[in-house]
C-alpha cells in the first residue's frame, strides 16, 4: 500500500450562518489535501502529521480526520495548546476576509514530538509533503530538525513534496520566507508552486516566470498553477500545457490549490502519466470552488467526481 504523508496545521474554521449562528468545520491545507486523496485513492495510506491538544475541539477533530479515513498515527496530542482557529466571511461580492487565532496553536510544536520512531515511521512512507504554511507554522527553533530530518527521509528514498502556499502574515519578513523557501526548493523532488504565491517573493508574473524562477534548483518535477488558467508541468525535462475549463459559478476558492494537490499526487502515486493526474486534480478543484468551504460534502464530490 502506498503511504503519504501530510505534515502541518488543521485548524477549527468557522463560518457564519447569519448573524447569531457559526457553521464549525476543520481546514488547514495540507489537510485538505489528504482528504481529497483519500476521496479519490482510498488504496493509498494518507496519513496526516500534526500536533492537537487534549481539549474538546482536539478530540473533535481527531474524530474527523478518522472519518476520513486518514491514518493518524502521527498525530501527537500536546499537554497543555489547543488547535488553531480562524473565521472566514464571504461579503457580497465573493472577497473573503479571515481572521485566525493560530499564533500559538499547538502544531506549532510539532516537531518536538520527533523522535527515533517517528522519524522511522516517516521513512516508511513514499511522499512526505509539506507546504510554505507548515514552514511559517513550525517554529525557528525547531527548524534545524525538521531540515535534518527532511534530508534523513530524502536520504532513506521518501520524495519529498513541497508547495510554496505563501501567507505573508505568517512570516517576521520576506527574508525569513525566501531563506526557508530555498531550503525546501533545494529539497524537493516535486513542488506545485501558484503563481500568485511566488509573485510577491521573486517578481514573477507568469507560469513561465514561475517555471526560469525554480529552474535554478534540482527539481524533477514542477506543476504550476494558476486559477483557471493552464496548468504547465516540468517532469523528467518534459514540458507540457494543460488546459482548464474554467468554472462559471465560482462559489468559494478555497482549497482549489489543496484539492489539486492532493488529487494529482494520489494519481501521481497510483502510477498516472502527468496529464490524467492533472485532469483527475482540475476536476477535484472545480468541483471544490462551486461549494462553500475547504472540505465539500463527501457525497457531492464523490458524486461530481464519477460524472
Ligand atoms: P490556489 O488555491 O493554491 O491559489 P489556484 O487558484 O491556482 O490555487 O487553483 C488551483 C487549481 O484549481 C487550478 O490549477 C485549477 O485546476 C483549479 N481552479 C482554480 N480556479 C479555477 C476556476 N475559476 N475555474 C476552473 N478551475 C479553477
Amino acid at each position: 500500500m502506498k503511504k503519504i504523508f501530510f505534515l502541518g496545521e488543521c485548524m477549527v474554521e468557522l463560518r457564519a450562518v447569519d448573524n447569531t449562528t457559526l457553521n464549525q468545520a476543520f481546514a488547514g491545507d495540507v489537510y485538505n489535501s489528504a482528504v481529497y486523496l483519500k476521496r479519490c485513492f482510498n488504496e493509498i495510506n494518507s496519513v496526516i502529521v500534526t500536533a492537537l491538544g487534549k481539549d474538546v475541539l482536539s478530540e473533535k477533530m481527531r474524530h474527523c480526520f478518522a472519518a476520513e479515513q486518514l491514518g493518524t498515527q502521527l498525530v501527537f496530542a500536546h499537554p497543555e495548546k489547543v488547535p488553531g482557529m480562524y473565521y472566514i466571511e464571504t461579503d457580497e461580492h465573493g472577497e473573503r476576509s479571515f481572521t485566525y487565532w493560530r499564533s500559538d496553536s499547538a502544531a506549532r510544536k510539532v516537531v518536538d514530538f520527533f523522535n527515533p520512531a517517528v522519524i522511522d515511521e516517516l521513512a516508511s512512507g513514499d511522499m512526505l509533503f509539506f507546504s510554505g504554511i507548515s514552514l511559517a507554522v513550525i517554529e525557528p527553533r525547531a527548524r534545524d530538525i525538521f531540515w535534518q530530518t527532511v534530508r534523513d527521509l530524502k536520504a532513506a528514498g521518501v520524495t519529498v513534496v513541497f508547495d510554496p502556499n505563501y501567507r505573508a502574515r505568517l512570516w517576521q519578513s520576506v527574508e525569513e520566507t525566501k531563506q526557508q523557501y530555498e531550503l525546501a526548493f533545494k529539497s524537493a523532488d516535486i513542488s506545485l508552486p501558484g503563481v500568485e504565491d511566488l509573485q510577491v517573493l521573486y517578481g514573477v508574473n507568469s507560469v513561465d516566470d514561475v517555471l526560469a524562477h525554480m529552474s535554478q534548483f534540482d527539481i524533477n518535477e514542477i506543476v504550476v498553477k494558476n486559477g483557471p488558467e493552464s496548468v504547465l508541468t516540468l517532469v523528467d525535462g518534459q514540458l507540457q500545457s494543460h488546459q482548464i475549463t474554467p468554472v462559471e459559478n465560482v462559489v468559494d476558492t478555497t482549497s482549489a490549490g489543496d484539492a489539486f494537490n492532493g488529487v494529482y499526487l494520489g494519481a501521481r502515486l497510483s502510477g498516472a502519466c502527468v496529464s490524467d493526474a492533472v485532469s483527475k486534480a482540475a476536476k477535484a478543484a472545480a468541483i471544490v470552488i462551486q461549494q462553500p468551504g475547504a472540505i465539500t460534502a463527501k457525497d457531492i464530490f464523490n458524486r461530481a467526481m464519477v460524472d
